[in-house]
């Protein structure tokens, strides 16, 4: 892994939230983005070269739904950024970590992504991601 891409948070009102990190960080959000197989709806904050991404939900069903439900607002995931997700997985699982999601999937911000469980990873839900190629 290379680096912490970017750490998710989950907030209840994401223009409520939007106002509050751009007070903090003395910065507008750079974008905003629906990834509707998710339920939830993300804004993306840079600060230096790190990234923090707001994530409220869309649908009652969804994952942020659950996670606000149970546990509240707060720090949701880490998401780590990664050469090649494919191999990563592979290599995580070898280990005995359980992937949630076996095949990558298209998330926010150009990326390909998979989630480890938190179960396996000391109750901190873990993202890798992997940056769609443009050209
Ligand atoms: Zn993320």
């Amino acid at each position: 892994m290379n680096k912490i891409e970017h750490i998710g948070i989950a907030v209840k009102d994401l223009n409520r939230s939007n106002d509050l990190y751009e007070k903090l960080l003395a910065i507008p959000p750079y974008k905003e983005e629906v990834v509707a197989s998710e339920g939830v709806k993300t804004s993306f904050f840079k600060t230096g070269p790190n990234k923090i991404e707001l994530l409220t939900a869309i649908d009652n069903n969804g994952p942020i739904a659950k996670f606000l439900e149970k546990k509240g607002e707060g720090i949701h995931h880490i998401a780590f950024a990664v050469d090649d997700i494919v191999a990563e997985i592979q290599r995580l699982k070898k280990l005995g970590f359980t992937i949630l999601n076996e095949t990558p999937k298209k998330g926010a911000d150009n990326k390909l992504v998979a989630f480890v469980h938190p179960k396996s990873v000391n109750g901190v839900l873990i993202e890798l991601c992997q940056e769609i190629s443009t050209n």
